[in-house]
């Protein structure tokens, strides 16, 4: 079962993010009850994605399109670690956490990402599945599935 996960993170990364190729990205099976994807920063270049094990037996694209999104705040956030120093950082953490309207625009902005590096349309594909199952994403969340498919026929 890891696998295939493994395999779409590769795909991901060398399809769209080919900076991200000498990271640590390790990705698993999670029993998460608020989210489909997660990831979290364990060093500089150790990351580790989590998958919900709801979506053991999606389509590939579904999975691509949600690892896509995990892997853009991975590239976001490392070319940051890159460009800013240690206090930056923290300052971002901050931001993140108690600004609902700054979370708004970085999910916005990581999803511009998805669809620049060219894996938009499994990016829809998974926000049409996540739509169907739980709450509408809105605005607040990312790029709405109205959003992207504008973006993508562009
Ligand atoms: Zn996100």
């Amino acid at each position: 079962m890891g696998f295939e996960l493994e395999d779409c993170k590769l795909e991901v990364i060398e399809r769209g993010f080919p900076e991200l190729k000498n990271l640590e990205i390790y990705i698993g099976y999670k029993n998460m009850p608020d989210a489909y994807f997660g990831y979290i920063r364990k060093s500089r270049k150790k990351y580790i994605i989590d998958v919900d094990t709801s979506l053991k037996r999606v389509k590939r694209n579904i999975f691509l399109g949600g690892i896509s999104h995990e892997i853009a705040h991975i590239s976001i956030e490392h070319s940051m670690n890159v460009f800013c120093n240690f206090f930056d950082n923290i300052l971002y953490n901050i931001l993140y956490k108690n600004i609902k309207s700054y979370e708004t625009w970085d999910e916005r902005r990581t999803d511009l990402l998805v669809v620049e590096r060219g894996l938009g349309q499994e990016l829809l594909e998974f926000l049409k599945y996540a739509d169907k199952r739980r709450e509408e994403y809105t605005t607040e969340d990312g790029l709405t599935v109205k959003e992207l498919e504008a973006l993508i026929k562009q």
